[in-house]
């Protein structure tokens, strides 16, 4: 099918023809007539990478009424990047197309700037919901007469915490408008939204529900936690041209990986929230421009990257909301092309690996982070290759041959090509040359173990991470069934790593954990103070033995009865954050 078939004005034909599209992807060809019609309101399952914002945008722009001065259209959307990206779109799409004006407001921008601009007269909004409300609230926007309203990403606008916000947009739209609404996932809180805003909505899925696209091909490599960051460099150095964002849990570990890819010479930087507007905008300008060939990046942070031609992505740590691993493999394989998501896991963290294969309704492939050996054969190669077709600038090198031809005449045509090789080839063969094979043979991952899992070299978890015990008064009572969930809340709010984290014990009311000394400092310090719903939480270093010898017991059940007393009154607050908890 051609775009001209789709029923598209002659102005926004020239404006897509001149940005380069060909054809219409399947979700273009499948909604835009939909749309165009505007009978019905809309639910369009797919991730960005489909052309999902050509899909909503180019029958919305065809709808704008240019004669009348009003906002006639409203796109929300979780972040800033994506914001402007779209809005950015919108303006290609309409370059043709006399009397659309498009505004993008969004936080941590000048909000007067942004009033000065609607001022002006703009038909159509593409906010983020926060700084959307404030605009409303100060009244500098009114959608009175919005006919069209765009929920892009809703399950990342939920995700972040904008359920109110957007009910309170939705609120100050007119009844007659019609909703269109875009969601990679379709969690029960955004069926929700479908139920109780849209009227029999009209539905398109771009892929299976819930899945991610067709064309990533999604593998684990399980490797001991201490080994990640090697398997990290093997697969960045066994695929010479990758182009890839590397995701982490916490902020911590994407500083810590980008620094430790920086110090080993990668072009690699980091995305987190710890950095600046201005230092995010850097860093993602030169990813952009492919100045950088890894970013290390938090879920976070990287929300609304859409960078075409990523190759890779890796999941250093699976995400806590399985959900997220959608959204970023979705980074990759975009417009149509193939992509590859890569995540290393650990043994103890192996039973996750289920939970990912059902949100994407496909199998993960169990592949092997490459040997020393493989790496070197693939650089070779790529280095011959690249001899192959290097262009030879004749002129440039002319007043060097001679001498050049001087000095190397004494070598043969087979030690020449074996030195010049040898140039770049031996950085591979002395970074690889003792490189073992760092794999967890899968048939040695114990089922059903959890934390407590020793690791198959060294045991680090028990000299380092079961050093130092700590108490915390936190336990099953607060929501969490098992020692992995109170490890994700414990990383999530300390920036400790997981593996710094040995033994586990989870009692009703309080729990035990061996952890390295350092990161047992950082608990108490981040911890300390923090609340779960009504009570402080209190994170202490215990003088209990580690392993629970009959004086340790001895203790710990004295604490816990200690403490269990004291936190009679609390129960009601117990109860509200295991309800909270059930309900995210
Ligand atoms: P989106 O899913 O809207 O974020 O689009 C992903 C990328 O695909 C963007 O860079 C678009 O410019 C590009 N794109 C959208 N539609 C087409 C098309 N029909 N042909 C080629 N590229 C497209």
């Amino acid at each position: 099918m051609t775009f001209e078939e789709l029923g598209l004005s002659k102005s926004i034909l020239k404006a897509v023809k001149e940005i380069g599209f060909e054809q219409p992807s399947e979700i273009q060809e499948k909604s835009i007539p939909v749309l165009l019609d505007n009978e019905r309101d809309y639910v369009g399952l797919a991730q960005t990478g489909t052309g999902k914002t050509a899909a909503f945008g180019l029958p919305m722009i065809q709808q704008i009424d240019p004669d009348y001065r009003a906002i006639q259209a409203l796109v929300l959307c979780p972040t800033r990047e994506l914001c402007l990206q779209i809005a950015n779109e919108l303006e290609a799409y309409s370059k043709y197309t006399e009397g659309v004006n498009v505004v993008a407001v969004y936080g941590g921008a000048s909000i007067t700037d942004q009033i000065r601009k609607i001022k002006k007269g703009v038909n159509i909004v593409v906010g983020t919901p926060g700084r959307t409300i404030d605009l409303i609230n100060r009244k500098a926007l009114s959608f009175d007469s919005v006919s069209k309203l765009v929920l892009d990403e809703a399950d990342e606008m939920l995700n972040m915490g904008f359920q109110e916000d957007i009910d309170e947009i939705l609120k100050s739209t007119p009844p007659f408008k019609r909703t269109w609404l875009f969601s990679a996932t379709m969690p029960k809180e955004v069926e929700k939204i479908a139920n109780n805003y849209m009227e029999d909505p009209f539905k398109i899925t771009v892929g299976t529900k819930n899945s991610s696209a067709k064309n990533i091909d999604h593998r684990y490599c399980l490797v001991n936690g201490r080994d990640k960051y090697y398997a990290l460099r093997r697969f960045i150095d066994v695929y010479p041209g990758m182009f890839g964002i590397v995701f982490t849990r916490t902020r911590k570990e994407a500083k810590d990986v980008a620094e430790k890819l920086m110090n080993d010479g990668y072009n690699a930087d980091a995305l987190h929230g710890d950095l600046s507007q201005a230092q995010r905008d850097t860093v993602m300008g030169k990813f952009r421009k492919r100045n950088l060939q890894v970013l290390v990046a938090t879920d976070v942070a990287a929300r609304g990257i859409d960078v075409d031609d990523v190759t890779h992505v890796f999941h250093y740590e699976l995400p806590d909301e399985i959900e997220s691993y959608t959204h970023r493999s979705g980074r990759t394989a975009r417009a149509g092309k193939s992509g590859m998501s890569i995540a290393l896991i650990s043994p103890t963290k192996s039973s996750r690996i289920k939970l990912v294969e059902k949100q994407i309704g496909k199998k993960l492939e169990l592949i092997k982070a490459p040997t020393g050996e493989d790496i070197c054969g693939v650089q070779l190669m790529n280095l011959i290759k690249n001899v192959q077709n290097v262009e030879v600038n004749e002129r440039g090198i002319a007043p060097y041959v001679a001498q050049i031809h001087e000095h190397l005449k004494d070598f043969s045509k087979e030690e020449l090509v074996e030195r010049f090789v040898s140039v770049e080839f031996n950085r591979f063969l002395k970074a690889y040359q003792k490189a073992g094979d760092i794999n967890v043979d899968p048939g040695k991952v114990r089922k059903g173990r959890d934390r407590d899992e020793k690791p198959s070299r060294g045991g680090r978890r028990d000299s380092d991470a079961n050093s130092n015990r700590v108490f915390i008064n936190v336990g099953k009572m607060d929501g969490f069934e098992n020692k992995g969930q109170l490890l994700g809340f414990i990383c999530n709010h300390s920036d400790i790593e997981g593996t710094s984290v040995g033994k586990i014990d989870l009692f009703d009311s309080f729990s035990f954990l061996g952890i390295e000394e350092e990161s047992g400092q950082q608990l108490i310090e981040k911890m300390n103070g923090k609340r779960i719903e009504n009570r402080d939480i209190r994170v202490e270093f215990s003088d209990d033995k580690p392993k629970g010898g009959k004086k340790g017991k001895r203790k710990t059940e004295s604490r816990g009865e200690r403490r269990g007393g004291k936190r009679g009154d609390d129960r009601g607050g117990n109860r509200n954050f295991k309800e909270r908890r059930k309900r995210r």
